[in-house]
């Protein structure tokens, strides 16, 4: 008998639309090959729900931690959607076999099924499907690292395969790598093993574990970001410490302790993609964007100075203002702004996202306010600042969010303007300069995380891979 299957699984959260549980390793999310219980069959009995509960995505019945279970059909499809439309970030950490070439990266090679292992898949340049992963290292023990890995796309076995191609595969991984179990022995110098037991093994399972997911949770129109995490198992965390403890002298170890302590402690962790703001462009890159120049440095520098010339005449000195920056594109306009106002500004920040380049009119435009700044609004002349006025959704979106938390009074300050027919009508009070009808970056405003440490702003050059 299995006795994982009379263990209850850990309910993260829920709502009537959804569970958010962390999966146990060895349990198959659904329909298990050798009869076993699966997921959804101990969380029916554990739960009885009134509708089935259905799948919206997978983890390997190897892997453990976060998942994300519909409770409806609607639900399903909304989340699925999400999904497919990367509005949902992940974040799972690895024990990989290092040391490893770089502090982080991003992976896109192309996957496909094996066709001679169907059971295993494989990169292909030209069968393959586009497939994303970026890593940063957490960690870094000599012979094996702790890396944190975000899954743009979400093809079957991507971290392991990604990992594997690169070089730097799980630890533990019986179709990619090895399957053999970690032992102390082998990390810890001095180790005596005790003369009438064997060694138990540090570790002895696929060393990945899904532990950050963050996703809109509420009504469609007032969605709100949220981000949960699953603690890894005892063992897998334990190995992570004694790693630690025991790693290489030469060895740096975590990077930042208290990404070890966020560990411990089950606490939100950054995103990969997060980081790679200051990317490094190829020359290619940066020679394509210097081409399509739309707003010189010169021109960003008069445009900043001139709003704030035109803020500084229109609010009282001695009556504080709250600025509410839009993240994460209108932080450097926001910046460099804020050190020409004379007027007294408390600045907080509000993120907004919105799904980008869908062809569907009905968007979802999320806010994640992880600094409470809607509390910080009643009664305050706020300004809110935004990076430019495409559709107009996000900011007309965010200018209800701030309407209904009673401010005295709400302005906007947007510092480019694209020429189209905006979808939502907005009053821009102090707006910038207007640009061509063309996907714009540099200046704080990316694409894919690349291009924002631009001085200038300009079009995304045409043959920009996706
Ligand atoms: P909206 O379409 O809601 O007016 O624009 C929403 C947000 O999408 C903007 O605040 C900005 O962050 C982003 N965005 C809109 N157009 C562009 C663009 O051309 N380039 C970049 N990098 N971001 C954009
Ligand atoms: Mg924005």
């Amino acid at each position: 008998m299995n006795t994982m299957a009379k263990k209850r699984i850990e309910i993260l959260f829920e709502n009537d639309e959804i569970l958010v549980v962390n999966k146990p390793v060895g349990i198959s999310v659904t329909a298990d090959r050798g009869g076993a219980d699966d997921l959804l069959m101990l969380l029916t009995r554990q739960l009885s729900p009134a509708e089935p509960l259905r799948l919206v995505h997978r983890l390997d019945k190897e892997t453990s931690g976060i998942l994300l279970i519909a409770r409806s059909r609607t639900a399903q499809s909304r989340y699925s959607r999400l999904f497919a439309k990367r509005m949902i970030q992940k974040l799972y950490l690895a024990i990989v076999r290092g040391p490893l070439p770089y502090r982080g990266g991003s992976i896109k090679d192309p996957i496909a099924r094996s066709k001679r292992n169907p059971q295993a898949m494989h990169v292909h340049p030209r069968l393959g499907k586009p497939s994303h992963t970026v890593w940063k290292e957490l960690a870094d023990f000599g012979t094996l690292s702790l890396v944190a890995a975000q899954i743009v796309t979400g093809r079957t076995h991507q971290i392991r395969v990604h990992f594997a191609h690169r070089g730097m595969p799980l630890a533990i991984d019986p179709i990619y790598a090895s399957a053999e179990p970690l032992m102390l022995s082998a990390y810890k110098s001095g180790y005596r093993p005790k003369i009438d037991k064997e060694e138990p093994p540090l570790i002895d399972r696929l060393t990945l574990h899904a532990y950050q997911l963050t996703i809109p949770v509420g009504p469609q129109e007032d969605a709100e970001m949220r981000t949960f995490t699953a603690p890894p198992d005892k063992k897998f965390v334990a190995a992570v410490k004694l790693l630690a403890k025991y790693k290489d002298k030469s060895a740096p170890g975590f990077h930042d302790q208290n990404d070890l302590l966020r560990i411990l402690r089950s606490e939100q962790m950054e995103y990969p993609l997060k980081t790679e703001t200051g990317q490094r462009l190829s020359r290619r890159e940066k020679e394509a964007a210097y081409n399509r120049i739309l707003v010189s440095e010169e021109q960003l520098e008069q445009t900043v100075r001139d709003l704030a010339r035109r803020l500084n005449d229109s609010y009282p000195v001695n009556e504080p203002a709250t600025a509410v920056v839009l993240l994460e594109g209108a932080r450097r306009f926001a910046e460099d702004l804020l050190k020409h106002l004379v007027f007294t500004v408390e600045v907080r920040y509000l993120k907004a996202s919105s799904y980008y380049g869908s062809t569907e009119s009905s968007e979802l435009v999320c806010i994640e306010d992880s600094e409470k700044t809607g509390g910080q609004i009643a009664g305050r002349n706020v300004l809110v600042i935004d990076d430019i006025y495409d559709t107009g959704r996000t900011l007309a979106h965010v200018l209800d969010w701030i309407r209904t938390r009673q401010p005295k009074s709400v302005k906007t300050c947007v510092l480019l303007e694209k020429r189209v027919r905006h979808e939502k009508q907005i009053t821009i009070d102090f707006g910038g300069l207007e640009v061509d009808n063309a996907f714009v970056i540099g200046y704080g405003l990316d694409y894919d995380g690349k291009f924002r440490d631009l001085p200038f702003v300009a079009a995304l050059p045409d043959d920009f891979e996706n």
